[in-house]
């Protein structure tokens, strides 16, 4: 599904001019049902190629299949499908597609137990601290301020566009900013190794919580290791790392200090879940990224909650009536309580869309 932005969403790569969803809906042969949310913010075309690709082929190969754990699923559909993904040159529609089945699968197992899924997972505290974000350049200040009155206590600016501008936004929302608040930015992989290198003395002008992306992810290991050596912000990164691998060789080491996986972007709940409690053993903050829709912010909240540690979930400041209408993630004095409803408290998500008039089904 889709729906119009009012403001567009700016990353120094391109920007968002609407919002798309892909939603899954999993129902096991008891009628005990399960939501899930499929990664698909860029290009927005993305979206009704991976509902195309569940329809068609993932989907498929859960009929009539049986498994004692969301986990066992999830590893038994990566290997399924490894192959698929690499002669496709489709690996990252692929995982996004096992992510949100994989969601939906451990929404279905809460809600089946009856238990909130933070509680399922282990979690005891249903309190989560919270940051707005997705701050467009234009108007920043005035964003931050919004998101002040909306309980908001830390704040992530996109920065990696006009340097005299992005430097002017930082100063400015930083000398707004009272003892109990933070900023972080956010470049989106804006930078080489060099621009990085000389434009990190400018920012560390400001106590930034964390740089995020500020070169290509794919950047070799030395490169952010040798940005991480010039600067004391932490380095931030994960939406763009594909694999548990990945994702280890990033906590064992020591140039990043925030690791952000995407559970709809790759590994839903069960191969994050493994990847947080790690990052949080290893002293790195274990930030969820997110900017989609309600199920995958719901999810994100509910795995947050369950691992702990001293990571913010990452709330769009932007308006998209796919998430506020799922999950409206009310924030209080810069933390967001879960309730007790059973799964991810979405039961009725598809329900409420329809009333708002937005499609289900089909992508609209
Ligand atoms: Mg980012």
């Amino acid at each position: 599904m889709r729906v119009a932005c009012a403001i567009p969403v700016k990353t120094s790569f391109g920007t968002m001019f609407d919002r798309s969803a892909v939603f899954v809906e999993i129902e096991d042969t008891q009628g005990n049902r399960g939501l899930g949310e499929v990664w698909c913010n860029f290009p927005a075309c993305g979206a009704e190629h991976r509902a195309r690709l569940l329809e068609t082929v993932l989907f498929p190969a859960l009929i009539g299949a049986s498994f004692d754990s969301p986990q066992q699923c999830f590893a038994a559909l990566d290997g399924q499908f490894a192959r698929l993904a690499i002669q496709s040159g489709e690996a990252g529609p692929v995982a996004q597609s096992l992510a949100g089945m994989d969601i939906a699968l451990w929404d279905l197992v809460a809600r089946r137990a009856g238990l909130p899924l933070y509680r399922l997972l282990g979690g005891d505290t249903a309190k989560i601290p919270t940051y707005a974000s997705g701050i467009n350049p234009a108007q920043a200040v005035q964003t931050v301020e919004r998101c002040r009155s909306e309980g908001h206590r830390a704040f992530k600016l996109k920065i990696g566009f006009d340097r005299s501008s992005d430097l002017d936004n930082i100063a400015r929302i930083s000398a707004s900013l009272s003892e109990n608040e933070c900023l972080m930015v956010d470049a989106n992989q804006a930078w080489s190794l060099n621009e990085a290198l000389e434009i990190v003395p400018d920012l560390q002008a400001w106590p930034l919580r964390w740089l995020e992306e500020p070169m290509m992810a794919t950047s070799p290991p030395e490169d952010w290791q040798r940005l991480a050596a010039a600067t004391s912000i932490p380095l931030a990164a994960g939406e763009n790392m594909m694999n548990a691998q990945e994702f280890g060789r990033a906590i064992t080491g020591n140039a990043y200090g925030v690791i952000q996986p995407d559970l709809c972007k790759w590994g839903g709940i069960s191969g994050v879940l493994p990847v947080a409690r790690e990052a949080i053993a290893a002293g790195k903050l274990y930030c969820p990224h997110y900017l989609g829709g309600g199920i995958g912010l719901a999810a994100s909240a509910h795995l947050l909650a369950a691992v702990g540690g001293d990571g913010l979930l990452e709330i769009d400041a932007n308006e998209n009536v796919l998430r506020s209408a799922l999950f409206p993630a009310m924030v209080t004095d810069g933390e967001l309580t879960l309730d007790d409803a059973p799964g991810l408290g979405l039961a009725h998500a598809f329900e409420r869309l329809k009333a708002l008039g937005i499609a289900g089904g089909a992508p609209a």
